[in-house]
């Protein structure tokens, strides 16, 4: 398995100092020997086994997995990473089950929607019940504001209280100079910054007071089809239970289908494809449709307390062991569906027991560098990435080391399980920084590569 081989080369880069070469193997061996395919098999065969029951949040499989990282931790010989003396930080999550309606009305013409087959929608704020009555429609194109590309779709157009539509992924601007590519000065061409992502596209329609943003679904930009926006938001969502309840959270957020939104514009007598080709110019103004939006969510709401596994390595140096390298990979998965007909668990074996495993073996062998680390290490396993990356983002807001002491973390999402690439210039591939804090400017996000 050439994924040991890979895991020992980030080690390496971690520990590699003025060494002379041999010297430095030397010191290595006892730690790259720590990280074996073996090692790794084994862990990832016990967190994606069955009993496990694919990892969700709050349930049977969180109870084993925690505790399983847990003894891995203690074996290993790390200390408790929180300093309340334990290997977990608790993250309070709701569990949100939405019931949602929603309908548009054209002058005395009112198109009701089907759920799912249409739309869906639902609320971050831990509400029983959203309501909004008779909302202004207003289509605002990709619905980004990002200065350094002189952008701004919302112009100066007050939207409070009214539902945005809007466009999935980046602006796709064309290359002045070759109209058939996207020009990579512009929301870095063919990658996706964060304002293509649905999460920005609700948060600053929060910012802006909207009372519900609904992005139209394209399966091209948005990168997969109806079928999993339909089946991600039509079962239990997770949110952070947060003190305020989430209130500054867009009341409703939703998608719909490109065919309703066409039509919805049609009956309103504009041009989809006409206001879509608009919406890629700097220019592009928001659009008033003569529509007024009715949306009802009821929602289940249950409470409850997931963890954070977190171990700490002590780092030797008394002047550097106050400050931070973390090491993180999540450990959830999307559970078990009991709808489905046979086998009805997720195990996400590669998503991501394996990244837990590298984790686990990636300790073990700092623990066994001679001499140790001058800087402390954190080794910890987040929960409910699979819900928005929700436990980072807790750990982010609710840091248990100072932010400004914690220089790099390195996070492990599925490591590559097919063998060695083809290509013999690139050997590992790593992307970041897409969203290390809820805060991060969308502006700090710069995608870098280690070969
Ligand atoms: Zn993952």
């Amino acid at each position: 398995m050439k994924t040991a081989r890979w895991l020992a080369a980030i080690f390496l880069a971690a520990a590699t100092s003025l060494l002379a070469a041999d010297e430095l193997a030397e010191r290595l061996q006892p730690a790259l020997e720590a990280i074996t395919p073996d090692g790794l098999l084994a862990h990832i065969k016990i967190l994606a086994s069955d009993e496990f029951e694919g990892r969700a949040p709050g349930t049977k499989g969180e109870e084993l997995s925690v505790k399983y990282i847990t003894d891995q931790f203690k074996q290993i010989g790390l200390k408790p990473g929180n300093p309340d003396g334990t290997y977990t930080q608790e993250v309070p999550l709701a569990g949100i089950k939405s019931e949602p309606r929603m309908s548009f009305m054209i002058g005395d013409k009112t198109i009701d929607l089907k759920n799912q087959d249409d739309f869906v929608a639902s609320s971050a704020r831990l509400q029983p019940e959203i309501k909004i009555d008779k909302s202004d429609v207003v289509f605002v194109g990709y619905g980004v504001v990002a200065p350094e590309y002189g952008w701004n779709d919302y112009k100066n157009v007050d939207v409070r209280g009214k539902t945005l539509l809007m466009l999935i992924g980046d602006p796709p601007v064309p290359d002045p100079k070759d109209p058939s590519k996207l020009d990579d000065k512009m929301f870095k061409g063919k990658a996706m910054t964060y304002y293509g992502r649905w999460t920005y596209k609700y948060e600053v329609a929060a910012q802006k007071g909207a009372a519900a943003a609904i992005i139209i679904h394209e399966t091209e930009p948005a990168a997969y089809p109806w079928q999993v926006v339909r089946s991600s938001w039509g079962k239990e969502n997770f949110e952070l239970d947060n003190p305020n309840k989430n209130m500054d959270a867009v009341s409703a957020r939703s998608w719909i289908t490109r065919d309703v939104a066409k039509k919805l514009f049609a009956d309103c007598g504009q041009d989809f494809d006409a206001l879509k080709k608009l919406a890629i110019t700097k220019e592009f103004r928001p659009v008033s449709l003569k529509a007024k939006a009715n949306i009802e969510i009821k929602q289940q709401i249950r409470s409850f307390k997931s963890h954070n596994v977190i171990g700490k390595l002590e780092g030797d140096d008394p002047k550097l062991r106050d400050e931070y390298i973390i090491y993180t990979a999540h450990w959830d998965h999307l559970g078990r569906h009991p709808e489905l007909q046979g086998d009805q668990i997720f195990n996400g074996a590669i998503d991501n027991a394996s990244g837990v495993a590298s984790v686990i073996q990636l300790a073990a062998a700092f623990t066994k560098l001679n001499p140790p680390p001058k800087r402390s290490v954190l080794f910890m396993a987040t929960t409910a990435e699979e819900a928005g990356l929700l436990g980072a983002k807790f750990y982010a807001e609710h840091p248990l080391y100072p932010l400004e002491k914690t220089l790099a973390d390195i996070n492990i999402d599925g490591i590559n399980p097919w063998g060695k690439s083809h290509d013999s210039t690139s050997t590992a591939s790593i992307r970041g920084v897409s969203r290390t804090t809820s805060k991060i400017s969308p502006t700090a996000i710069q995608p870098w590569t280690i070969c």
